[in-house]
């Protein structure tokens, strides 16, 4: 996307110099059919986690069936590790709104739905603002820029809950009713909000959509690899020196994004591990990283996902058992409990290894945890529990001996020698 950030490129006249809005002005010059496909031809992937085409996922929808069609940008960012959707609504909330209009327009809908994570304080009101502003300039509201095509958009704030980022549970909260994830099918695009086919898509794959009809699909397949075309926004924390939100053409090096431009780890210290995505993917070990390219074929060939694009670096000296537990504590307090292996399973896993780290670890505790990360995989509702069992899972993997090390003598492998902050 390549948006110079400065102290005004949240207002519309700022927007407006780099080209804000003249992709709706293209858009709505065009059939609603014709739109979606500009977008599929650019192969753009949803940025959310999934990476699920984005074009395919809008031409599900089956246009002029007299239904009401919803949009709903997911801006319920709460994957630990990742804060690049809220840098971007903070930074050029125009851009995500642009998106949202257009395909809005493209999949005929007249009202559209922002669902924003409750404590995005300044996100929050700079999304407010983009849109009051945009409905002063005729780009929201009845008869946009004089086309006849009218949209409103209703900016609803979440309420601190992890699982209202899964699309179905968001859509549950929008109706004003729990937070609930639920099974599929029916899918979304058939019967989401309201009963209505509902496409939801994360703030930065709405952000994409105006550079893809402004510049045509062609010139957006120019960047990138042929499967994953474009750009991946990651915010990278933890043991880093340079942490922080970046914009990475997919195929970068990875090696080369956490080393030179990210800047290698805090006070010099060695690469331990990182996990690429959001703890919800599977840690990637210092060796395992090289040779990997930030997309999401090699992701998965190197055994993990590109994700959310919240990358978190650890440096060698970090305890991993406390890491993992720290991670399960997050998820068992985020389980809706609807699903019985996620409700049960999240807090056996945290009373685990809250004993091992309490120093009362047993030797078969490393089999048990296996044990419930497997039982939670595919049974339940949402990737909630998978994704929790996944994480355990890979920390054990790679790091076993040092829940050995813990149980066996009642403490960290590294207590003693702690060279960084423990997580
Ligand atoms: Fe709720 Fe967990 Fe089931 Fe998802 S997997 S629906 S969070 S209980």
């Amino acid at each position: 996307m390549n948006f110079p950030v400065t102290d005004t490129s949240h207002t519309l006249a700022e927007y407006r110099t780099r080209f804000g809005y003249q992709a709706l002005e293209k858009a709505l010059s065009m059939t609603p059919t014709d739109v979606t496909k500009e977008v599929a031809a650019a192969g753009l992937l949803g940025h959310g986690g999934a990476a699920f085409p984005a074009g395919r996922k809008w031409g599900v929808v089956k246009l002029g069936d007299g239904e009401p069609h919803y949009v709903c940008m997911n801006a319920d960012e709460g994957e630990p590790g990742t804060f690049k959707d809220r840098w971007l609504m903070e930074c050029v909330p125009h851009m995500a709104l642009e998106g949202l209009i257009i395909g809005s327009y493209a999949l005929e809908g007249r009202h559209a739905f922002i669902y924003i994570r409750g404590e995005f304080d300044l996100a929050h009101r700079r999304m407010a603002e983009s849109i009051e502003e945009a409905y002063a300039a005729g780009l929201l509201g009845e008869n946009i820029l004089g086309t006849g095509y009218s949209l409103d958009v209703v900016l609803y704030r979440g309420a601190g809950s992890y699982v209202c980022g899964e699309a179905s549970a968001m859509l549950a909260s929008l109706e004003g009713k729990k937070g609930w994830p639920r099974n599929r099918p029916p899918r979304l695009t058939v019967k989401g909000l309201y009963q209505k086919p509902t496409v939801v898509n994360n703030v930065e794959t709405l952000a994409n959509v105006p550079v893809i009809l402004r510049l045509g699909s062609a010139e957006f397949r120019k960047v990138g690899t042929a499967k994953s075309p474009g750009t991946q926004m990651i915010s990278i924390s933890g043991h880093i020196a340079k942490p922080g939100v970046y914009e990475v053409e997919y195929g970068y090096s990875w090696t080369k994004f956490i080393y030179e431009d990210c800047g290698g780890m805090q006070n010099g210290k060695a690469l331990k591990c990182i996990i690429p995505g959001g703890v919800s993917t599977k840690l990637l070990s210092a060796s395992a990283i090289e040779g990997v390219t930030l997309d999401h074929n090699s992701a998965v060939a190197a055994g993990s996902q590109v994700g959310s694009g919240g990358m978190i670096a650890i440096a060698e000296g970090t305890c991993m058992v406390r890491l993992a537990a720290v991670i399960q504590r997050f998820y068992h307090h985020e389980s809706c409990g609807q699903c019985t292996p996620c409700r049960q399973g999240m807090g056996w896993m945290e009373r685990i290894l809250n004993r091992i780290v309490a120093g009362g670890g047993r030797p078969e505790d490393i089999d048990q945890l296996y044990k419930i990360s497997e039982a939670n995989d595919g049974t339940t509702i949402c990737s909630l529990g998978d994704s929790a069992g996944y994480a355990c899972s890979a920390i054990l993997d790679h790091y076993r001996e040092e829940f050995e090390y813990y149980i066996t003598n009642g403490r960290s492998m590294y207590d003693g020698n702690l060279t960084v902050e423990d997580p």
